[in-house]
Formats: C-alpha cells, structure tokens, sequence
C-alpha cells in the first residue's frame, strides 16, 4: 500500500500520480486563483503550477480541496494548511505546511505528538506544536 493524501473534510484523494493537487487562491489583491501540485516526500518544497500562476514568497494563500472546495487552511493554527496522511501502514497523520509562499515547514503529527518536521522554518511554527500537553489547552 503505498502513502496517500486526502482531504481532511471530504477524504478524497488528493495524491495522483506524483503529486499532490491543491487549489490555491492569493490573499494579495488580485486574488489570483491556480492548481499546485506538491511533492508527496516530506522536506521537498517542489511547487509546480501553470506558468501563468505562480507561488509569491511571503504572500498568503488559501488552499482548498480540489475534489469538495473546502478550505484546507488551518483554523486553529494561524498560517498552517492541514491535509491528511494514510501511510504504508494504514496509519493517519495530520499534515501540516505553510501557506506562506517561500516558506519551507512541515509537521507529520498523530494524536497530538510529532512524528516528523521538516524544513528550515519550523522555528517559527514550532511554538504551535510543542507546547506540554497541560498547557494545550489553553490555546
Ligand atoms: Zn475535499
């Protein structure tokens, strides 16, 4: 069994052949909308689009489910995208990334405990993940 990517609303797949397909759409002012298609390996930072829409470093971007249009973006954690992961195993993971263009952070997470990072700006998100299990609840 080989690892998918799903939708954390619908859990359709969002994994096909070599990539993961999102729909991105630019919160600068031309709200310029587009398909990316990620690098299912963690710590590759590879984004492919059409030429005529392109990731700007450090604008922000709403991902959404290609599949069921739900918005991907984390409403818990300001400026991380949550998709979900099915290992070889059958096991779940939450994904998180950045929706920051530039910005190069993933966090393969299970039940509150990070199993994998990546990326040179996990310093900035590290704040949102490891915080002691008491504490949590007050974010
Ligand atoms: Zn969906």
């Amino acid at each position: 069994m080989a690892v998918n990517y799903l939708c954390k609303v619908c859990r359709g797949h969002l994994n096909v052949k070599n990539s993961i397909i999102l729909s991105a759409t630019n919160l600068g002012d031309r709200r310029e909308k587009g398909l990316v298609l990620l690098n299912p390996k963690i710590g590759n930072y590879t984004k492919t689009t059409h030429p005529t829409f392109s990731i700007k470093e450090g604008v922000e971007y709403i991902y959404t489910c290609p599949i069921c249009g739900a918005q991907l973006n984390s409403m818990k954690y300001l400026h991380m995208v949550r998709i979900l992961m099915i290992d070889e195993t059958g096991r779940e993971f939450n994904i998180y990334f950045s929706g920051i263009g530039g910005e190069k952070c993933t966090y393969k997470i299970r039940e509150n405990i990070i199993e994998e990072k990546s990326g040179p700006d996990v310093r900035i998100y590290d704040k949102y993940f490891e915080v002691p299990e008491e504490d949590r609840k007050y974010l």
